[in-house]
């Protein structure tokens, strides 16, 4: 025999048998209920089945478990006990509502459908009970009209065209002209519509009604719109949803009932106000419908708002006072903002409904300060509270949202934040005219290497081409620039000097303004509101910083970027890229002139004339980073990248530098590699030519020494050998760097500490860990290149077919953006193990995207690395992302 198995959950009426920790079962809305019920608030009684009735109803081939009924029947009449009504009663009706409610809130469930047991026998019992004919036809209509759409699937329009000429054929303007004999025609046609449509008349038995709104809830789990919306918010099919059957009570019984919505905070700002809209003698969904304007909830809100009419708490004095006791009482229990759904009829109120409301970025920050420092939630609860992603919002400059856009063209919101500046096409004259104080907003085709100076230089990016991982998008989210990539109206005209989107010309210098956050680039210059980096967002920071164990460093190579990386709280840069530093006008001659030498003497000349400007790049980070390590990679990109490519491009440049135009194609052409991110670089560069990171080596220690002596402190350099192999390599090369150190520093008379490490980013160099920490003194895991080569990803390339993947779940995301725990995470961890085993305390790092995205913070969290390092605007992220990690291990 079976045991038999509770399908059906009751709610309300003095006793409630689920409570609001039974989501997984109940769902959201059917355990809130049962929880408010618990609490003494006034809940319509109800029941709830449960999200397993769905679950096996699917494994079932659609069929309910057979003692589903006889226990919906049980439930029934419960609920009829408690009610004192009869569903199906023509004199005494009860009357009910069919709500969906999966565990986590979702759109595109089905839609409630109101006044269910409604047929022609009972609404007559309904008229007479409430003495109110109108209304029991208007509840009657409302029925009639949700049923047959959310159950019968027909559309709405077929019931607005019949009350429409109704409408137009009495001269009525609003649905409140109509009387109780007008909605008995309404009725009366929309059945006959109905039946005309399906065939057969509209189901007049409540059962079978009843038994249609379940069946149409269960069978919505699985609709178009609710599998794409669980694909793009990972919610398993597995869940379920819940079904809510729950006694009617009336909002629409005349001028003493009414519904409303309500947040207990302001949901935009996080302002500690109540906050909501209600509708006079209205049902349901009539408030969010737009048919009719709701009115503030507060006076001090209506009048804010120089609204006419009255508010709830004007009109209904004593319920209002009684909704203020609930919500506070509410938000107390939960300890959240809640978004709260009620419905008084004839002056009596009751709760329909209470959630944890959902907020913008800046109203979650504020509501988690404020509850902390009210003493509802502690500092660490408040942490994590706040999504770190969403934070993003708030750290770019954004444009003010009562600014007038005049729209120029649209393209992919490549990087957050926006910017003002005079558009420019070339890289070299976005620097020029920036360092001559000129804010810039550089537009090309796309971008590539060559062009870094001048994104650099620029305030914001827009390409016509490219997605949201192209070079143009990458570069400018590290560089923490706004970026519109592939805004494919757009053209550029070289030679008029303009770019042209269908009619529309913007000349070179013209201004304009870059919306990286929504992808649209405006004409003109507009008003900007500035991050807030002090008040809620500090103190949120300061709690974080507590929690947290890793520490945060961050990407920068240019002096504005380490400044902008410790003002976000960066506590070291992780990685100075320094070929970065190369592409500068005027240094580039110099890079090209060393790629061109043929002898070691001919590039160390070369690299002579390097040498100042890269001792100056050191000089400038030491001094902003003062005690904070600083982490430089030496030379890392294949030597073709800082060489023009085309012929023109040849001819160009050595018209400008005297090269020689034939030489310098020609040794781009012997440089050229099939596969460049598997080829010379790194430092098998410097292998073959030392004295590349001789010169490197040189300008850092000389740079210590210089900041040292002028400052009286000394900086803490960390060098860092890229795309390492083999632990010999990093002997040869490390043996080189100290020698230069003892030289350096037996000439300037002092000693500075420094560190020399090296990236792990070959899956090689992860299962050598442990004989590589045997020279290496850190580790930087180097995830970009780690993913791509353990996974045989190339990043570039890959862009094409990753989404598809994603969306056939053969990977759970893209591995560019959260690291892939499972396999390059397994790496990660060998390496830890591998490389702390061979040397106590080795210092583990990563650098690279994967450190300012928070699902991979906490996987490096659980690895044990000592930081992560980011792009300078993803600190702030990193930060919360790192301290909420802690905080889940306990
Ligand atoms: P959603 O999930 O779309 O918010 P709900 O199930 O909460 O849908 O129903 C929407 C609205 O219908 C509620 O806000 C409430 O106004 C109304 N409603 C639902 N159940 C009842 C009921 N038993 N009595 C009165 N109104 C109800
Ligand atoms: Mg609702
Ligand atoms: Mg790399």
């Amino acid at each position: 025999m079976s045991t038999s198995k509770q399908w059906v959950y009751g709610f309300g009426g003095g006793e409630s048998a689920g409570d609001a920790s039974m989501k997984a079962l109940l769902g959201g809305k059917g355990a809130n209920l049962a929880e408010m019920a618990k609490l003494g608030l006034p809940v319509p009684p109800g029941f709830t089945l449960t999200t397993e009735v769905c679950t096996e109803f699917y494994k079932n081939n659609r069929a309910y478990p057979g003692e589903l009924s006889g226990q919906v029947d049980a439930a029934l009449a419960a609920l009829e006990a408690k009610t004192g009504k009869k569903f199906g009663d023509v004199a005494n009706p009860l009357l009910v509502s069919v709500r969906s409610g999966a565990r986590a809130s979702m759109p595109g469930m089905m839609d409630t459908v109101l006044n269910l047991g409604l047929n022609d026998q009972t609404v007559e019992g309904l008229a007479q009970l409430s003495g109110d004919k109108r209304f029991a036809y208007d509840s009657y209509r409302r029925f009639i009209q949700m049923y047959s759409n959310v159950v019968l699937e027909l559309e709405h329009h077929m019931f607005e065209e019949i009350l429409g000429s109704h409408k137009d054929t009495n001269d009525y303007r609003t649905d409140t002209e109509l009387t109780a004999e007008d909605w008995i025609q309404v009725v009366a046609e929309y059945k006959r519509a109905v039946e005309k449509k399906l065939g057969k008349p509209f189901p007049s038995d409540p059962k079978e009604q009843l038994w249609g709104a379940i069946g149409a809830v269960f069978s919505s789990w699985m609709n178009d719109r609710a599998i794409f919306y669980r694909k793009h918010n990972n919610i398993p099919e597995s869940w379920g949803t819940a079904v809510n059957v729950q006694a009617m009570v009336f909002g629409n019984m005349g001028e003493t009932s009414a519904t409303g919505v309500a947040f207990t905070r302001d949901p935009s700002t996080g302002e500690k106000r109540f906050y909501g809209e209600y509708l006079i003698n209205a049902q349901g969904e009539d408030v969010v419908a737009g048919i009719r304007t709701p009115k503030p909830l507060t006076k001090a809100s209506r009048e804010a708002m120089g609204e006419g009419g009255l508010s709830l708490e004007e009109a209904m004095p004593v319920v209002f006072a009684e909704l203020t006791a609930h919500y506070q009482k509410l938000e107390a229990h939960y300890r959240d903002m809640q978004d709260l759904e009620f419905t008084v009829e004839r002056d009596r109120l009751y709760m329909l409904q209470t959630r944890n409301g959902k907020r913008t970025a800046k109203a979650a920050l504020k509501i988690a300060v404020d509850m902390a420092r009210e003493g509802l939630i502690t500092e660490k609860e408040a942490v994590q509270r706040v999504d770190p992603s969403a934070l993003d919002q708030l750290l770019h400059p954004t444009i003010s949202p009562k600014y007038h856009r005049d729209l120029i063209c649209r393209g992919l919101p490549a990087s957050p934040g926006a910017a003002v500046g005079a558009v420019v096409f070339d890289p070299d004259e976005a620097a020029n005219l920036a360092t001559a104080g000129k804010a810039v907003i550089l537009v090309r085709e796309e971008t590539s290497p060559e062009d870094i100076h001048g994104m650099h230089a620029a305030k914001a990016i827009v390409t016509s081409r490219g997605g949201m991982t192209s070079h143009a998008a990458v570069v400018a989210r590290g560089m923490g620039r706004p970026c519109v990539s592939g805004a494919g109206e757009l053209r550029i005209d070289m030679k008029a000097g303009a770019f042209k989107v269908g009619g529309r010309v913007v000349k070179l210098g013209e201004t304009i303004t870059v919306d990286g956050s929504s992808g649209e680039v405006l004409f003109g210059a507009a008003d900007m509101v500035q991050p807030e980096l002090t008040g809620d967002f500090a103190t949120l920071m300061e709690w974080a910083d507590k929690a947290r164990r890793m520490k945060v460093r961050a990407n920068a190579e240019t002096p504005e970027d380490a400044a902008t990386a410790v003002k976000f709280g960066a506590e070291g840069i992780g990685l100075c890229r320094t070929e970065h530093m190369f592409f500068d006008a005027e240094r580039i001659a110099a890079v090209r002139e060393m790629i061109l030498a043929e002898t070691e003497k001919g590039r160390v000349a070369a690299l002579d004339k390097l040498f100042p400007h890269q001792r100056q790049d050191f000089v400038d980070l030491f001094e902003i980073m003062g005690p904070r390590p600083v982490t430089i990679r030496f030379l890392d990109p294949p030597l073709h990248e800082f060489l023009p490519h085309t012929e023109e491009d040849c001819e160009a440049v050595a018209k400008a530098t005297g090269v020689d135009a034939k030489a310098l194609l020609a040794r781009a052409r012997e440089l050229h590699e099939v596969n460049p991110m598997l080829g010379f670089r790194g430092c098998r560069l410097a292998i073959v030519y030392p004295e590349i990171y001789d010169m490197q080596a040189r300008a850092v220690f000389e740079a210590a020494c210089d900041v040292a002596e002028a400052k009286g402190a000394a900086p803490v350099p960390e060098i860092m050998i890229p795309f390492v192999l083999a632990k010999r390599e990093l002997d040869f090369l490390k043996g080189r760097v100290d020698a230069i150190a003892a030289e350096v520093f037996a000439k300037r008379g002092r000693k500075i500490e420094y560190l020399v490490g090296t990236m792990i980013e070959l899956p090689r160099a992860a299962l050598l860990a442990g004989e590589i920490a045997q020279t290496a003194e850190f580790f930087s895991f180097g995830t970009n290149d780690l993913t791509q080569t353990t996974m045989g990803l190339s990043r570039d390339d890959s862009g094409k077919f990753l989404g598809t993947f994603v969306e056939r779940g053969v990977l759970p995301q893209d591995p560019f953006v959260s690291i892939d725990a499972q396999g390059v995470g397994e790496l990660v961890g060998l390496a830890c193990e591998r490389g702390r085993a061979a040397r106590q305390g080795l210092k583990l790092g990563v650098c690279g995207e994967h450190g300012g995205d928070p699902s991979s913070v906490a996987f490096f969290e659980r690895a044990g690395l000592d930081y992560v390092s980011c792009s300078p605007y993803r600190v702030p992220i990193a930060r919360l992302a790192a301290a909420q990690a802690a905080l889940a291990k306990g």
